[in-house]
């Protein structure tokens, strides 16, 4: 178990799904953990208390500005400090380019690209005042591109150069930026896949995983939780898969 005694947290997206397993996993860790979402939290606050870990919610819509920054306000007020941003809340909406909305292009780049802009510039102002920090934000592996997802690729691939970026800007401050990519875990994001022709396109998906199953949240709050470490200081501006070898 990495070590993240004292260490303030922030992870968004945190009341379903792979959001959930990363802040129950670095409540464990012993980080003291904020949990930036618009949906109902009970569930994972309920486990993380189960751990003996310490965990609050703040109802917010990551991807408005006046939310995000009144909410750091507060938890700056409070904390003094945030040394572990998580960028998870996302969305898809999903649908072949050329039969594309602007609304369902617009709701996921908001949601999946801005939202991590705005959570991230907001992080770091404080990281660099304390010459500590790190920043972990979850793309995915269609940012190289996926048939159905423009939308989805075009903010997935927009994170990883806002990462790298913040990563290089950042590095000579003790702050490190780094992008997970998961491959295909079993959340409510992917679950309703199993809905789709009798069960069959959730079969034809488990083929193109090497492993040949999916992964779980806490597959990727393990990745998470050791780029949060003292342990990573040194790995910064990394795009790193976590999908039994879907993605290459
Ligand atoms: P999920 O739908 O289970 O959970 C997403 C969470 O984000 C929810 O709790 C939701 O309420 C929250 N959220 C959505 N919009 C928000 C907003 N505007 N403000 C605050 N919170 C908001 O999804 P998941 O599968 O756990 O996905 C988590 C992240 O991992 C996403 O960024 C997703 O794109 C990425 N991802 C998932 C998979 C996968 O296989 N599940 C694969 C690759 C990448």
């Amino acid at each position: 178990m990495m070590k993240l005694d004292n260490k303030v947290a922030v992870v968004t997206g945190g009341a379903n799904g792979i959001g959930r397993g990363i802040a129950l996993k670095l409540a464990q860790c012993g980080a003291q953990v904020n949990i930036l979402d618009l949906a109902d939290c009970s569930e994972t606050l309920k486990e993380i208390e189960q751990a003996s870990g310490k965990a609050e919610y703040h109802q917010v819509n990551v991807s408005k500005l006046d939310e995000v920054k009144a909410v750091f306000a507060a938890i700056i007020e409070k904390y003094g400090t945030v040394d572990i941003m998580v960028n998870n809340a996302g969305i898809n909406r999903d649908g072949m380019l050329h039969k594309m909305t602007p609304e369902n292009w617009q709701m996921v780049l908001d949601v999946d690209l801005t939202a991590t802009f705005y959570c991230t510039q907001q992080a770091i102002m404080h990281m660099r005042t304390k010459n500590y920090g790190r920043v972990i934000n979850i793309s995915s592996g269609s940012w190289l591109g996926n048939i159905g997802q423009a939308n989805y690729a075009a903010a997935k691939a927009g994170v990883v150069g806002l990462t790298k970026t913040a990563a290089r800007e950042n590095a000579k401050k003790g702050i490190t930026c780094n992008v997970i990519c998961p491959g295909f875990i079993e959340t409510n994001m992917t679950l309703k896949l199993k809905e789709v022709n009798e069960g069959k396109a959730w079969d034809s998906m488990m083929a193109r995983i090497p492993a040949g199953y999916a992964g779980k949240p806490e597959d990727v709050a393990n990745m998470v939780a050791f780029l949060a470490s003292d342990e990573a200081s040194y790995i910064t501006a990394e795009v790193i898969n976590v999908g039994g070898g879907m993605i290459v």
